[in-house]
């Protein structure tokens, strides 16, 4: 059979641990005997982040920014114990998603993978949802205070042109905590971009929802931002028969339980970080998760929701097979390769991508399944535990006979 062909390379960031070796898996057995791959390659392994002092970080963002598509490993952010268990480690080096999220000024949508064989715990989900997360700001970059008497904290704002606004912010007759939070108009707009054209591109509804009454100047910004970015989109929506609504955090999360699903949820940095979490284990697991990071201009960067699953690779290091769920990573590379395809206009490579979607899912659907997802298998369904490899060569078998 002759390989499949591509013009542009995809940005190819590897990562650690157990997802590193599942990477290497699924590229040798499920994509390099199909497809003639191009890459430029970037080692993103935390001891090659450490040799290069996080440049490589900076290179790999760097370049899918000027490439377009990029597939990224899970990765290490190095906290305390971590410099424990890697000596050699000169910094407690940033989070790369985080310095690549930066970059990219990106949005991360993330999406469940859904099969017949689990069922939602919320009864009525028929599709799934997307959630769309702002990845800048608010307490994510906030300074926090704590104080011991009684007094007074204020906020000041000083302008370049020496003009200076202050508030009050409270009067306390006792030990108090503080918090200062930001936004910028600059990426909140760049959120609502990201998030109507997603909304175009995948053809779903896309619902927004902040605490508007309550956060009157900082959330009424973000309800105003989206408001005026619509404009630009509506005749796309209104021609492809989508709609945007905005609606209270609290109204939005009880139409989210009620709903049939199949739409995008855009929430602002923290209601993303655990409305995420929620949707992701009510639809079934953080390894059954697709994430992609997606630029206001148009860039992708596919990754899994998941970490490096540091238990498993313990347990591979001492000559165990483990049964580490390889769903997410694939749909990365899937995902990357497809969008490669289409902006490439290669068919085969779009299609090549749909197949190796079909044959993971065929797998599972046939009960051949990762031990994660045994233990969440509906009744009527059957379902055994295998290895990871014996799971991704069950997806190798599937995906070379729908390819001959
Ligand atoms: P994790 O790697 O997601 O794993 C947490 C637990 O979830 C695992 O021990 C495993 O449970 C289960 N799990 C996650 N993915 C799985 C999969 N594909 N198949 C089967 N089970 C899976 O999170 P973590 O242990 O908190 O973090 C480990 C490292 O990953 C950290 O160094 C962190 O910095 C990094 N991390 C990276 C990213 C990223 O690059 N996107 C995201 C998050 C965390 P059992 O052990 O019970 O089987
Ligand atoms: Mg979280």
């Amino acid at each position: 059979m002759e390989k499949i062909q591509m013009t542009t390379p995809l940005v190819e960031m590897d990562g650690d641990e157990m997802t590193r070796i599942l990477w290497q898996m699924i590229k040798d057995k499920l994509i390099l005997p199909f497809v003639d791959l191009k890459t430029e390659y970037y080692d993103l392994g935390l001891l090659h982040r450490n040799e290069t002092k996080d440049q490589v970080t900076v290179d790999a963002a760097n370049a899918a920014c000027r490439l377009g598509v990029a597939v990224k490993c899970a990765t290490i952010t190095p906290n305390r114990q971590r410099m424990e268990e890697y000596p050699q480690l000169t910094e407690m080096w940033k989070s790369p998603n985080g310095t690549i999220r930066s970059i990219m000024d990106g949005t991360v949508f993330r999406t469940p993978i859904v099969i017949d064989a689990i069922h939602p715990v919320v009864k009525n989900w028929k599709k799934p949802i997307t959630i769309a997360r702002h990845a800048y700001g608010d307490v994510y970059k906030a300074v926090d205070l704590r104080t011991d008497e009684p007094g007074t904290c204020t906020m000041t704002f000083k302008g370049v042109s020496g003009r200076e606004t202050t508030l009050d912010i409270q009067k306390v007759d006792g030990p108090a905590v503080w918090q200062g939070q930001h936004n910028k108009e600059k990426s909140i707009r760049s959120f609502a971009r990201a998030c109507f054209q997603y909304a175009v591109d995948t053809k779903q509804d896309l619902w927004f929802s902040t605490k508007d009454t309550i956060s009157k100047v900082y959330d009424g910004e973000f309800k105003a931002i989206f408001e005026q970015e619509f404009e630009r989109y509506k005749a796309q929506f209104e021609k492809l028969g989508i709609t945007y609504f905005y609606t209270l955090i609290d109204d939005a999360v009880a139409r989210v339980i009620r709903s049939e699903g199949g739409y995008i949820w855009a929430c602002k940095n923290y209601d993303g970080d655990v409305m995420s979490d929620m949707v992701s284990t009510a639809f079934g697991s953080l390894a059954m998760m697709t994430s992609v990071l997606v630029s206001p201009d148009g860039k992708y960067e596919y990754e899994a929701a998941h970490g490096t699953v540091t238990r498993h690779y313990y347990k591979y290091l001492k000559g165990e097979k483990t049964s580490t769920n390889p769903m997410a990573t694939i749909f990365a590379w899937s995902g990357a390769l497809k969008k490669r395809g289409e902006l490439d206009g290669l068919p085969s490579l779009v299609s090549f991508g749909e197949k190796l979607e079909q044959a993971s899912l065929d797998t599972l659907e046939s009960g051949v399944m990762t031990k994660d997802l045994v233990g969440l298998v509906a009744p009527g369904f059957k379902a055994a535990a295998v290895t990871s490899e014996e799971f991704i060569d069950a997806i190798a078998g599937r995906l070379s006979a729908a390819l001959n």
